[in-house]
C-alpha cells in the first residue's frame, strides 16, 4: 500500500516538480510483491520492510542507469550496487527511482543538473536547494516515503531547511562510501533524508556498517542511533555560535532558530553563546579542497571506460577533449579548472597546503566548542530557498550560501537540519544542529525534541 501510495502521488505531483531523473514504477511493484511474500513468511522483518524509498543519483545501482545528473554519464549502469543501497535492500527497501541532483553534486539549487531543474514542493518557483533537491523535493512531496543523499558541502542538510525535512549527515566513515560516485573523496558521506527524526534515525541504523571495501569505512563501537530518540534534553550544554548569527543571516530564519533554541532552553538545556571567528575561512579552504580533490575524481570519465562518448573525433587525445567539452557542464567545468590550478606545481603549496591547514584549525576550533558543548545550533543556509534562476547566474553567492554547513564537512562531524518554522512567504526555515564526531545520538536527542 505505501509503495502504490507513492506512485499515485509521483502521478499526481511530478510533472511540475520533476524530483527524478528515472521512475520505475513496474519495478517497484515487482519487488513490492516479493517483499510483501517475504513479510507474510516470516523471513523479512524490520521497520523499512516494503517501505518506498528514492535514491539519489550519484549512488550506483547494478543495472540500472546512474548518472550524476550529468551528460558524462548518459547510459551508465554500473555492474554493483552501493553499500548504503544494498543495506536497503537487505532490510526490503522497494527502490521507486532515482532522484535529481546538481550535476556531481556541485551546486546548491539542483539547477546545475543536465535533466532539468527540480522544483521546490512549498512553492514551485522556487528552488529546492541542492544537491540532494531531488532527495528532499521527493520527500516533501510525499513522493516517496524517505530518501538518500550525499553531503559533501551541506547536499544534504542545505536542501533539507529548503524543503522542510529532516536529513542527516553522519560523522565521516559511518556509511560506506562504495559505489557514491566520489566529488571530494575526503568529505562526501551519504545520508537519509525523511519527514521527521524518528525516521531519519531508523534509516541512518540501516545504511551505516563498517565495509571493507571503503578504506575510510569506520568500525563504530555501537550503529544504535535511535537510543538517541530519546525526549529529553535537560543538562544538555548547547553552544550557539556568535559568528553564525550576524550580518549575511536572513532575519526571518534567524527568529526562528533563536526561538527554537529558546524551546530547547525551557526545556532545560543549557544554551550559551561562543566565538567561532575561524570559520570565515571555511568558504575558501572548502572549495580548494573540493575542487582539487573533484578535479582528480572526474578524470576517469574520458568517453573510454562510462557513458558518453563524442561522435566524430581525430584521434585518442581529441576523443578525450571533446567528450569532456561537450559531457560536463559549465559549473563542473569550473570546479576541474580550480581544482587543477590549485594541484599545479608552483601553486600546490600556496592554495592546496595552505586550505588543509585551514581544515585543521577549522576542526581545533570546533574541537575547543565540544569541550564544553553537547551540540552546536547554527543556520542550515543563509536564507529560505532563493526563487529559480537567481542563483545560477552568480556562482560565489551561491558558494557563500554554504557557509554554514561546509566546516561540519572539513572537521568531520555529523549534522542534522529539523525544519523549525516558515517565513512570512511561506517557505520553511531548518536548523542545523552539528555534534562532535561519533556523537549523533547526541544531536538526534537534542532534534527529537522538537517532534
Ligand atoms: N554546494 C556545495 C558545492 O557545490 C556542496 C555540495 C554538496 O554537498 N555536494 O560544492
Amino acid at each position: 500500500d505505501a509503495v502504490e501510495a507513492a506512485i499515485a502521488q509521483i502521478e499526481r505531483v511530478e510533472e511540475n516538480v520533476h524530483s527524478f531523473v528515472r521512475i520505475d514504477k513496474e519495478g517497484a511493484r515487482k519487488r513490492a510483491e516479493e517483499v510483501q511474500k517475504m513479510i507474510n513468511d516470516g523471513t523479512l522483518t524490520g521497520p523499512l520492510a516494503g517501505v518506498p524509498v528514492a535514491i539519489k543519483d550519484n549512488l550506483c545501482t547494478k543495472g540500472v542507469e546512474t548518472t550524476c545528473s550529468s551528460k558524462i554519464l548518459e547510459g551508465f549502469k554500473p555492474t554493483f550496487t552501493a553499500e548504503a543501497v544494498v543495506n536497503l535492500e537487505k532490510a526490503g527497501a522497494v527502490i521507486l527511482g532515482k532522484t535529481n541532483m546538481d550535476e556531481f553534486a556541485m551546486g546548491s539549487t539542483t539547477e546545475t543538473s543536465y535533466y532539468g531543474e527540480t522544483k521546490n514542493p512549498w512553492n514551485l518557483e522556487h528552488v529546492p536547494g541542492g544537491s540532494s533537491g531531488g532527495s528532499c523535493a521527493a520527500v516533501a512531496a510525499g513522493e516517496c516515503a524517505y530518501a538518500l543523499g550525499s553531503d559533501t558541502g551541506g547536499s544534504i542538510r542545505q536542501p533539507s531547511s529548503f524543503c522542510g525535512v529532516v536529513g542527516i549527515k553522519p560523522t565521516y566513515g559511518t556509511v560506506s562510501r562504495y559505489g557514491l560516485i566520489a566529488y571530494g573523496s575526503s568529505l562526501d558521506q551519504i545520508g537519509p533524508i525523511a519527514k521527521d527524526v524518528t525516521d531519519c534515525a531508523t534509516i541512518l541504523e540501516t545504511i551505516a556498517s563498517h565495509d571493507s571495501k571503503d578504506s575510510t569505512s569506520i568500525a563504530r563501537e555501537s550503529y544504535d542511533f535511535t537510543e538517541g530518540l530519546v525526549a529529553e534534553v535537560k543538562g544538555m550544554k548547547i553552544g550557539v555560535p556568535r559568528d553564525y548569527f550576524t550580518e549575511g543571516l536572513d532575519p526571518e530564519v534567524k527568529e526562528q532558530i533563536l526561538k527554537a533554541v529558546k524551546v530547547l532552553e525551557e526545556k532545560g538545556a543549557v544554551v550559551e553563546e561562543f566565538d567561532l571567528s575561524l570559520v570565515q575561512y571555511a568558504i575558501p579552504a572548502y572549495y580548494v579542497i573540493a575542487s582539487a580533490e573533484a578535479s582528480s575524481n572526474l578524470s576517469r570519465f574520458d568517453g573510454v571506460k562510462y557513458g558518453y562518448r563524442t561522435s566524430e573525433y581525430e584521434g585518442l587525445h581529441n576523443m578525450y577533449k571533446k567528450t569532456r567539452s561537450e559531457g560536463f557542464g559549465p559549473e563542473v567545468k569550473r570546479r576541474i579548472m580550480l581544482g587543477s590550478f590549485v594541484l599545479s606545481s608552483g601553486y600546490y603549496d600556496a592554495y592546496y597546503l595552505k586550505a588543509l591547514r585551514t581544515k585543521a584549525l577549522i576542526k581545533k576550533a570546533f574541537d575547543k566548542a565540544f569541550a564544553s558543548y553537547d551540540a552546536i545550533i547554527a543556520p542550515a543556509a543563509p536564507t529560505t530557498a532563493p526563487k529559480l534562476g537567481e542563483s545560477l547566474s552568480d556562482p560565489l553567492k551561491m558558494y557563500l550560501g554554504d557557509i554554514y554547513t561546509i566546516a561540519v564537512n572539513l572537521a568531520g562531524f555529523p549534522g542534522i537540519t529539523i525544519p523549525v518554522g516558515k517565513d512570512s512567504k511561506g517557505l520553511p526555515v531548518g536548523m542545523q544542529i552539528i555534534g562532535d564526531c561519533f556523537q549523533e545520538k547526541k544531536i538526534i536527542r537534542a532534534a527529537y525534541t522538537f517532534e
